[in-house]
């Protein structure tokens, strides 16, 4: 985790690490007043979340700029004004566009998301090279928070069928039960490490390694229209898709989010990406 800062020179200003955006564990109450000789510090009480946060911080991302693109060498039609002028005409554009696969004109616009997911998800993200700038939080400049995955009752537990051909199907009461007690524990074990080992004075980039996949980390992402039609191609199932994929469910969650944020910002293109059977252009 946090490779990107990494590589990074270590200014004083990595070495302490951008800020979190947003604090996703729940932290134990901070001292009130300037602490005493006596107080010591109440160690982070692991959390556990089945969810995952998409957030879209900022975006330029429109409609019209697939148009103004795509128009550019057409005289006179160079106005960011023309989606709104003849609808149809727009629509019929950029359903043209999405169809012959003319991709370029879907890049010049730009969506950042906060994310936050387990380590698995980033994983599974971070194999996404084209049209993606990430920037991961750090493990070596601050202390991880103990908020670790455990499915939710909807996350369809048992894989059943032979591989490249199977399905998932809903988990037993007991299957879930010792999902939750099995991770619970195993998460409570390895932080207990993580914090006796900080303790101890052992560096953080150090004592991380006992964390598991299921530890939460936060980056923002930020992509064009184009290469997020590519992550949601493969990594959403859907039943518009002309070529399936059977993506794992907890990136999904993510994808899911994203493409509610785009199709608010871009609703020609994504209604376009939907007709033209999900395949980016
Ligand atoms: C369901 C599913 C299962 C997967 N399972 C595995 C797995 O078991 N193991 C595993 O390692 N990965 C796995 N992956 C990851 C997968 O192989 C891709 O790395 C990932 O989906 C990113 O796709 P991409 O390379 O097309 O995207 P990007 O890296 O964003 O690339 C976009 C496009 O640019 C072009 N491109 C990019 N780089 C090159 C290059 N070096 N040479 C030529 N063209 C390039 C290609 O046209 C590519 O489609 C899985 C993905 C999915 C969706």
């Amino acid at each position: 985790m946090g490779e990107l800062h990494e590589r990074l020179p270590e200014t004083a200003a990595y070495m302490h690490g951008p800020p979190p955006r947003k604090v996703v564990a729940a932290r134990a109450k901070p001292l009130e007043g300037p602490p005493s000789v006596t107080d010591t510090p109440e160690p982070a009480k692991p959390h556990f979340r089945s969810d995952v946060t998409v957030e879209l911080v900022k975006s330029d991302a429109r409609d019209a700029d697939v148009l103004f693109a795509a128009r550019v060498s057409t005289a006179g039609e160079q106005s960011l004004e023309e989606v709104t002028k003849d609808p149809e005409r727009s629509k019929g554009l950029i359903n043209y566009l999405m169809r012959d696969r003319h991709g370029s004109p879907f890049e010049h616009n730009s969506m950042t998301f906060f994310v936050s997911a387990p380590i698995f998800v980033f994983r599974e993200f971070m194999r996404h090279r084209v049209g993606w700038s990430y920037n991961e939080e750090s493990g070596r400049y601050r202390e991880l928070e103990p908020v670790f995955y455990v499915p939710g009752t909807s996350r369809k537990l048992v894989q059943q069928g032979r591989p490249g051909k199977y399905e998932f199907v809903q988990g037993t009461e007991e299957q879930y039960d010792v999902t939750t007690r099995a991770m619970e524990e195993s998460y409570r074990a390895s932080y207990e490490a993580y914090q006796e080992m900080l303790a101890k004075g052992v560096a953080r980039e150090v004592a991380r390694a006992v964390l598991p996949v299921g530890l939460f980390s936060s980056m923002y992402a930020t992509c064009n229209a184009r290469s997020l039609m590519h992550f949601l191609g493969l990594r959403t199932q859907h039943e518009l898709a002309k070529v399936p994929s059977f993506p794992q469910r907890e990136i999904e969650m993510v994808g899911e989010q994203m493409e509610t944020h785009w199709q608010q910002l871009m609703p020609l293109t994504h209604a376009a990406f939907n007709k033209n059977g999900r395949v980016a252009p």
